[in-house]
């Protein structure tokens, strides 16, 4: 009987990332392959990429370096490395160089091939494939891992908004969405699988379906998403403010499966500084629709993207970031350092701010932010939450975890039974990031 094969995914960067991770693994199951963790007895380990910052690509870069012990140890393991990192321009000759101990190389466009490309390899040759552009809006994977309660589900690729610090459209390509029926199908089948909650992912699910003729809104994909039966709850992530319509407002108001979170990326207060990254709208045209989520969907917890350090960033500018922090109430806020990414406007902007300022900036806003979560957690404690169990916590396998609609976890005491169903829990206390509640009932 022929040995088993043993695969390691690594992944990096966002949901969609993520996502495509999960597409490659998927395609190495059914090339017979186990999904383990264990790097020591892979035949396969898979590095999918991210290049958002330059921290990231560091780190990784690292991370492909140790791989080539265990190369040396078995030459028989196979490396693959995929996604931004190497469908940056001109970046495959330089990876190249620095890590020959890869076998794989492939871009973002062409996921699809991996078993194609894994079976080249077979010779010991080394193999790159990356496509310029897609050929094709190429369908997701299906994925048929059982029993999974959440599942990232994309409905568009690429972005066509090229803020002046961004990389992702030159890695990702133009918008392209995927067709409301085959989307529809997708949650269909991993609901059949146990799924009870999907993420809809998108760098601007805003603008989802603008390039169908006739077009065809989110809101609406949304509403036909609600209809599914056994779903428990939607989620979506991102909303580009510029695109963020009064009709997906009340699309959530009125579904009742979809959550009334909404990720809405500020990236600066200032107006100076966003008409400089290219955001195509305002600090007072965000809040704006801040204040109509506020009216109709009064539950809604925003969370949101926050860059620090952008070329000409004064210190009035920053000030103006500190105060919407102040204004609209974040539950959460990833914030970021500028990071240069080369072969975008902003990199060539004069005026690039010292790394020394952009750590105080940063340390500044994280400890005002920390404030917000936890105050925002304070007000929570002795109110009732519906919570999705989602199983065991990481801390403390003796207890349980799940989420409020809001995207808050919560940490609890219950029966393993409950995981998957929805319950109400009281919130007994309240840190910066997690909340301990009890068990009031389950639905
Ligand atoms: N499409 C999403 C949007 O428009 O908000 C974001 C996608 S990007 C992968 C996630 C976040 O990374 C961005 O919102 C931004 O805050 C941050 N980011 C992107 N490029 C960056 C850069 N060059 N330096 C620092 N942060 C960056
Ligand atoms: Fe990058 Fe802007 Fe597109 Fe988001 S919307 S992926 S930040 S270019």
């Amino acid at each position: 009987m022929s040995k088993e094969k043993n695969v390691v995914t690594l992944t990096y960067g966002c949901q969609m990332s993520e996502r495509d991770a999960e597409t490659l693994t998927e395609i190495t199951r059914q090339e017979g392959y186990n999904r383990t963790n264990d790097l020591e007895n892979a035949d396969l380990i898979i590095v999918n990429t991210c290049c958002v910052r330059e921290s990231a690509e560091n780190k990784i870069l690292g991370k492909i370096g140790d791989l080539k012990k265990l190369k040396d140890n078995n030459p028989n393991l196979k490396i693959a490395i995929s996604g931004c990192m190497v469908q940056q321009p001109g970046a495959l000759e330089r990876l190249q160089k620095r890590a020959p101990h890869v076998d794989i190389w492939m871009g973002t466009h062409n996921l699809h091939e991996f078993s194609e490309l894994l079976h080249r390899s077979d010779t010991g040759a080394k193999v790159a494939e990356i496509w310029q552009e897609p050929h094709e809006t190429k369908e997701s994977t299906p994925l048929a891992e059982k029993g999974k309660l959440q599942a990232n589900v994309n409905i568009m690729y690429g972005c066509d908004n090229f803020c002046s610090y961004c990389i992702v459209p030159h890695v990702r390509g133009r918008e392209r969405s995927r067709k409301p029926d085959d989307i529809v199908q997708e949650i269909k089948n991993l609901v059949a699988n146990g799924c009870k909650e999907v993420t809809l992912l998108g760098q601007n699910v805003n603008s989802y379906g603008k390039d169908f003729v006739p077009p065809y809104d989110f809101a609406d994909l949304l509403q036909e998403v609600d209809q599914i039966p056994d779903l428990l709850r939607i989620r979506f992530i991102t909303s580009h403010p510029k695109d963020l319509s009064d009709k997906l407002i009340q699309a959530i108001a009125k579904g009742s499966k979809l959550c009334e979170h909404v990720h809405l990326p500020l990236q600066s207060g200032s107006n100076s500084i966003l008409a400089c990254m290219n955001r195509q709208y305002t600090r007072e045209y965000y809040m704006s629709i801040v204040e109509k989520i506020r009216e109709l969907l009064p539950q809604a917890t925003l969370t949101t993207d926050i860059i620090v350090g952008f070329p000409g960033e004064t210190e009035e500018d920053f000030e103006q970031t500190l105060a919407m922090i102040n204004s609209v109430h974040y539950s959460q806020a990833f914030t970021f350092m500028y990071s240069k990414r080369s072969g975008t406007p902003a990199a060539s902007m004069e005026d690039q701010i010292p790394l020394q300022v952009k750590k105080q900036r940063l340390q500044k806003l994280m400890s005002l932010q920390n404030e917000e979560s936890y105050q925002l957690r304070q007000r929570m404690i002795g109110k009732c939450y519906e919570v999705l169990v989602e199983g065991p916590s990481k801390n403390n396998p003796n207890r349980l975890t799940g989420r409020t609609r809001g995207n808050i976890l919560v940490v609890f005491d219950g029966p393993q039974e409950i995981i998957g169903s929805l319950v109400s829990l009281r919130i007994l206390e309240a840190g910066s990031w997690t909340l301990v509640g009890e068990l009031v009932e389950s639905k």
